[in-house]
Order: structure tokens, then sequence, then C-alpha cells
């Protein structure tokens, strides 16, 4: 699969003190949807600056398209919207977006189609001022799309809107990646990249802590929930599994997180050669939320 994006040990220090980005690493693939999440400072705009050229890096490496092109050629495949979507108050959307073409040097006939895309085909004529948030942002994904990028870069696309509005753009997305569009999006909302996104890097305090895929991220976190009459002979027996991690009590109930993936039945068959008739067994996997918190919990 070809690579749009590579970062390689990335490091933003402002003003020679606070240290934004830590030697952060991922790789972007043609065709995935990426999240970047993490929680407000964590260095998520910082990492989107850099690539796109806005920000200066302190160190490290970043290189589009396998640096095929440079980067100042690269970025004329990508789209991007870092900042509240900005446009001429008192000019038409489809005004608005043909001045868009011309500075980029496109073609007028992609306007009607990305307006079609983004559901503003119908207030075409209308002028910007009088547009909600959610609609500004939708002409924003339609304008950055005008030169038919092969990347489309997005800074928190929900931030301030209503529920409907955040299900408008989050639907647009999607029908964007299934177009074959890679999308890169940052986001501090969980649900958003579990809702949107294929892939996930995780940011706290500029720090990497996860990175792959949203479902391998939850898949991995798979623990069983047991209880027996005897919770604490359960303990000492489970302790000597070879493929148990750890052990939590919690009312009343143990659960076991596994080094590695096992079925159910093996636990219960182990358990019951060793005495131990069990009341419950149930395997749960950790949702993105208690993943996310248990990652960055310290
Ligand atoms: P996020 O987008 O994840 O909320 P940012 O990348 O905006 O995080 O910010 C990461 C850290 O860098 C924060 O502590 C923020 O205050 C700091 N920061 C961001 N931009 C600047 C800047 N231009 N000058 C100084 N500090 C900055
Ligand atoms: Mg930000």
């Amino acid at each position: 699969m070809e690579t749009i994006l590579k970062i390689t040990n990335l490091n933003k220090i402002f003003n020679r003190k606070l240290h934004a980005v830590k030697n952060v690493s991922f790789e972007i693939k043609k065709g995935n949807v990426y999240g970047i999440l993490g929680p407000n400072g964590s260095g998520k705009s910082t990492t989107l600056g850099i690539v796109l050229n806005v920000v200066n890096k302190t160190s490290g490496e970043f290189e589009w398209f396998e640096g095929k092109t440079s980067t100042h050629d690269a970025l004329k495949k990508v789209g991007a919207i870092i900042e509240r979507p900005n446009f001429y108050p008192y000019m038409s959307a489809k005004e608005n977006l043909e001045l868009v073409c011309k500075i980029k040097g496109t073609s007028f006939a992609k306007v009607d189609e990305k307006l079609e895309l983004v559901g503003l085909l119908e207030r075409k004529n209308d002028k910007f001022k009088t547009f909600s948030l959610g609609m500004k942002q939708r002409l924003a994904i339609a304008s950055a799309l005008l030169n038919d990028p092969e990347i489309l870069i997005l800074d928190e696309p929900t931030n301030g809107l209503d529920p409907q509005g955040i299900r408008q753009i989050r639907d647009i997305i999607r029908i964007i990646a299934s177009q074959g569009t890679t999308i890169l999006l940052a986001s501090h909302l969980l649900d958003e990249v579990e809702k949107v996104c294929s892939h996930v890097v995780v940011l706290q305090k500029g720090v990497m802590l996860y990175q792959g895929s949203v479902h391998n991220m939850i898949e991995n976190n798979s623990f069983f929930e047991l209880k027996s009459a005897n919770i604490q002979q359960l303990k000492e027996v489970l302790q000597n599994h070879a493929s148990v991690e750890k052990l939590i009590e919690e009312e009343g109930r143990l659960l076991v997180y596994m080094k590695q993936e096992i079925a159910a039945q093996e636990i219960n068959s182990y358990l019951f050669e060793r005495n131990i008739v069990l009341e419950h067994l149930v395997k749960r996997k950790n949702s993105l939320e208690e993943q996310f918190l248990e990652l960055t919990k310290n």
C-alpha cells in the first residue's frame, strides 16, 4: 500500500521550553481514515501544522508521498482545514468556491460536484454570512476538495456543531473516504474517532501512546469477567496461569487480563481441572473510551 505521509521522530519545542510533540512517528497509508486522538493540548494541531509547513519542526523528519516530490509540490495534493472556515461573507457559496478555483488553478466544473457532495448545492447562491457553522464547515470541506486531493486533513471537524451538524460532517467524511480519499483528522472526541476512523494515533502531552487500527486497539484488550464461590482461591489459581497478565477485583468479580488471546473454554477447563466451578464467565472488550482512559491514566 502506498505511503502518503511518513513521520519519523518528530519533535516540537515551543519557546525552548514547551515540548509539545515528543518523538512522534507514524505512517499514513493510502485509502485509510486516520484519527489523531488526544485531550486538548496533546500536540495534535502542532503535528498537523508541521506536516502542512505552517509550524516549524524542532527535529525529526516527515516525508510526503514517499519523497517523490518536494513538500511544496506534495502539498498541492493535500486538502486541509486547520482553522475555522473563513470565506467572503457577502459572496455566495458558489462565488467563494469559484474564487478558490481561480487561486488553485482548477476548473469551475468541480464547484457544483463538491457542493453536492457536502449537501449545499441548493444553497449555492446564498451568501456565506447566512450560513450556520455546520454549513460553513461543510463549505470548507467542499473547498478543500476542489482539486481532488489525495488526502484530506481536518482539525477538530465537528467542534462547536450541534448534534445534527456533527452527524452531517461525519457522514460526509465517510462518503469521501469511501470514494478513496485518504483522511487524517485530529479530534479530542473518542466516539468521533471510533465512528469514522479505521486507524488511530493516540497522543498525550505530545507522547504517542498507541498507533494501529481502531479494531485492534479494542480487540487486543479483551478480558474475562469471572465469579466463583471463593474469589481468593480463584485468584491464587489464576496467578499461576502463564498467560494471565493482571487480575483486578471489582464488585465481587475478578477481571482477568491476558497477555494473549485465549478462548473462554480454555479458561473454564483450566479452572475446572483445579476444582473451581465458575458461577459467571464473560469475555468482555474495552470500549475505545475505556482503552483511552486506561492508556492516558498516568
Ligand atoms: P491540541 O491540538 O492537541 O489541543 P496543540 O498542538 O494545539 O494541542 O498544543 C500542544 C501544546 O503546545 C499546548 O501546550 C499548547 O499550549 C502549546 N502551543 C501550541 N501552539 C503554540 C505556540 N504557537 N506557542 C507556544 N505554545 C504553543
Ligand atoms: Mg488542536
